[in-house]
């Protein structure tokens, strides 16, 4: 590995390696992963991207106002128009140019309809659509001589100098230390704070605590989105997702006693926004009092599930469930962030030289609530934009990191078992589906003592130390964000109902 880099992209997820695609071929950039490449939310995506191509059917206008809708108005609109606007040459550019197979009918590429949106916009790729597009990308940037790309390596601390940062890099028990003159963060979401989640094992935060500790502004981080049709597994804290567009396909929700139940609450019924549908499951659990709730798409005949949904229908299998005949269990769960590093258009944080894209950025698209399939695009687009800024600062500036890396001492004693358990608790009780203000206050002191602790008690820097530092660090932030929300009154209840 050299030690000195133009740009550090930390993730390679789809913002990140769609980042390394759209650099100059003299950019020296090093993409780092923490686990293996394939480990990531981009990879379990399923229902697809949502982009107006098919101009004769659909307007940017109207996704617009879908998104505005779902977004509670809110968005940040310039950062929206900007999305729909450039996002479908993107996603035109991935299938013409970088092979990602998009299905289609004949020709024309097949759309398919998800909750919020008014025109059949998403385009996908069966029901794995973030696997096509992070494996083609990897594909691709595996091709270009100016990214280097190496797997089971972590960022644990990033140190601004003249001209750039010093990044602490965790390679397999080893620390090392790279200069760069940018740094993209685009390290994804922070599901694992929570005890169940959609999420991938890496979505633990380290980017945004990352950039909280530099002074960077976070914004919005307690615009947590929780996804209402998760497997409801009996164990394990990864829940697998029955994909919205299962809803948009056609499956009714059903309560314990096999009724149908959302148009009660919402005329838009099974495709309401998720926050809508999460909260109708919580109130119809309260009413019925229980917390047992189906999916049911059996009508629709085995060969078109089966050939529409293989891998929700594969991997209900594994669960004993076969959707062909039976119903699907669900419940919702941690799903998405709206919130994050609070960036500009081009994606700059208000850092110098730090840029961040993906789901561990707020660029403000979403607002309360992201529709569904805007966050693929969303990465696409803004981590695009961010390398065009890189690249003028680039050429108008000079770069180069001169100053010496800074002192790292990694000894000390290992972490105590529990503290992503407290922390998980902490979540859980004061902000699912609807927030317990009593509960954040009591969280947040509990949140700020696990930090005093981990900040002061002499443990190793480890991997295991920066996920759990990361992790209490998000918590802490939602905990003041939710009770500040409690002052001024939760947006949520003058809702998109
Ligand atoms: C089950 C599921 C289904 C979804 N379905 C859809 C969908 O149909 N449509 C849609 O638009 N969106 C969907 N989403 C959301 C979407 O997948 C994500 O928002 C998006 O893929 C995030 O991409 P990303 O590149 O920002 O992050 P990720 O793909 O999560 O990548 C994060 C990267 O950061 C790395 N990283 C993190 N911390 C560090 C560190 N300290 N050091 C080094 N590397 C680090 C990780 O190793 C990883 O490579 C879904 C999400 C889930 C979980």
């Amino acid at each position: 590995m050299e030690k000195e880099y133009d740009v550090l992209i930390v993730g390679s997820g789809v913002a990140g390696l769609y980042a390394a695609l759209n650099f100059e071929p003299q950019v020296r950039v090093l993409m780092i992963t923490k686990r293996e490449q394939t480990v990531c939310n981009s990879m379990l995506a399923q229902g697809g991207v949502a982009a107006v191509v098919d101009t004769e059917h659909d307007d940017y206008r109207l996704h617009i106002a879908d998104t505005l809708i779902a977004g509670g108005y809110q968005n940040d609109l310039h950062a929206l128009q900007i999305l729909v606007t450039e996002g479908p040459k993107d996603v035109l550019r991935i299938m013409e140019h970088m092979d990602v197979d998009f299905d289609r009918v004949g020709e024309q590429v097949q759309m398919t309809l998800e909750g919020g949106h008014s025109r059949r916009r998403i385009l996908h790729h069966k029901d794995s659509t973030g696997r096509e597009m992070t494996e083609k990308l990897y594909a691709a940037v595996k091709k270009l001589p100016n990214v280097t790309l190496i797997e089971h390596t972590q960022l644990s601390r990033l140190t601004p100098v003249p001209g750039g940062f010093w990044a602490t890099l965790l390679q397999d028990g080893d620390i090392r230390q790279v200069a760069c003159s940018y740094c993209l963060l685009c390290t994804g979401g922070i599901g694992r704070v929570y005890p169940y989640t959609t999420n991938s094992a890496i979505a633990t935060g380290d980017g945004i605590a990352l950039a909280y500790e530099l002074g960077a502004r976070i914004k919005n981080l307690h615009y947590v989105q929780f996804h209402p049709t998760a497997f409801a597994a009996d164990e394990g804290r990864e829940r697998f997702l029955i994909s919205e567009a299962v809803r948009g396909e056609g499956a009714k929700l059903l309560n314990a006693a096999g009724e149908a139940f959302m148009t009660r609450y919402d005329e838009r019924g099974e495709l309401a926004p998720r926050d809508v549908v999460s909260r109708c499951i919580i109130e119809e659990a309260q009413r019925q009092g229980s917390e047992k709730f189906y999916l049911d798409i059996r009508y629709k005949g085995e060969a078109f599930i089966k050939d529409r949904f293989p891998m929700i229908y594969a991997r209900c299998l594994e669960e004993g469930v076969d959707m062909t005949k039976d119903l699907i269990p669900v419940f919702p769960c941690q799903h998405y962030l709206m919130g994050g590093i609070d960036v500009g258009l081009f994606s700059n944080t208000t850092v110098d030289r730090l840029y961040a894209a993906g789901e561990c950025a707020h660029t403000g698209v979403h607002g309360l609530n992201r529709l569904a399939s805007n966050s693929l695009l969303e990465a696409l687009v803004f981590s695009r934009r961010a390398t065009y800024d890189i690249a003028r600062r680039m050429r108008h500036e000079p770069s180069g990191v001169t100053a010496p890396p800074p002192a790292v001492d990694a000894s000390g004693k290992p972490l105590p078992p529990g503290i992503r358990t407290r922390i998980r608790g902490i979540m859980q009780k004061a902000w699912f589906v609807k927030p317990d203000y009593a509960a954040a206050r009591e969280g947040l002191q509990i949140a700020d003592d696990i930090l005093r602790d981990l900040h002061t008690g002499g443990y190793a820097l480890s991997a295991d130390y920066v996920e759990a530092n990361s992790l209490a660090t998000v918590c802490k932030i939602i905990m003041e964000e939710l009770l500040e929300e409690e002052k001024q009154g939760d947006p949520r209840m003058a809702d998109n109902r």
